[in-house]
């Protein structure tokens, strides 16, 4: 039995993965006008990914014989400061998506739904790995603070990260 009240959670759920897709969008555009290409070209991987995210869900919710339904998408910053706030807020964003996963899964357990709950195993993990990568941009773009030179080194080193178009999986 595939619960209306989970299917509703689980329409929720795609509409906040493609917010999040919307958001690093938004923050890819930023930074090419702030000439920082590398950091660009990782938030794009990463609307890529969230792309991915809310077509797992999609998936998964036609494949149980679920109904789809999509939502309006909230419209992202448009305004940004630093490469350090910026991945504050990315940092911040992950951490919202994280409980909202979490969340997710307690229903799928109360609800009694075990495809659901397997399903969600796979974001708990994608979850950490997201949380992590943040963290890490964010230490290093503390680590250098002003330096112009290190900034560009961090830009160059994130231009580097590719997309597996597949999975929507990624190297950095
Ligand atoms: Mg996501």
């Amino acid at each position: 039995m595939f619960s209306a009240k989970l299917q509703d959670a689980l329409n929720r759920q795609i509409n906040h993965e493609l917010f999040s897709a919307h958001l690093y969008l938004s923050m890819a555009a930023h930074f090419e006008t702030a000439s920082l290409s590398g950091f660009a070209q990782w938030m794009r991987i990463q609307h890529q990914e969230e792309t991915a995210h809310a077509l797992k869900l999609f998936d998964f919710m036609n494949d149980r014989g679920g109904r789809v339904t999509l939502y309006s998408i909230q419209q992202p910053p448009v305004e940004f400061e630093s490469p350090l706030s910026v991945m504050q807020q990315a940092l911040e964003h992950e951490q919202e998506v994280t409980r909202q996963i979490h969340e997710l899964y307690e229903l799928a357990r109360a609800e009694k739904d075990h495809p659901t709950h397997v399903m969600l195993e796979w974001f708990i993990v994608e979850q950490i790995e997201e949380e992590k990568t943040a963290t890490d941009i964010v230490e290093r773009l503390k680590l250098i603070g002003d330096d112009g030179v290190g900034l560009l080194m961090i830009d160059s080193t994130l231009g580097a990260r590719t997309a597996n178009p597949a999975t929507g999986d990624s190297s950095t």
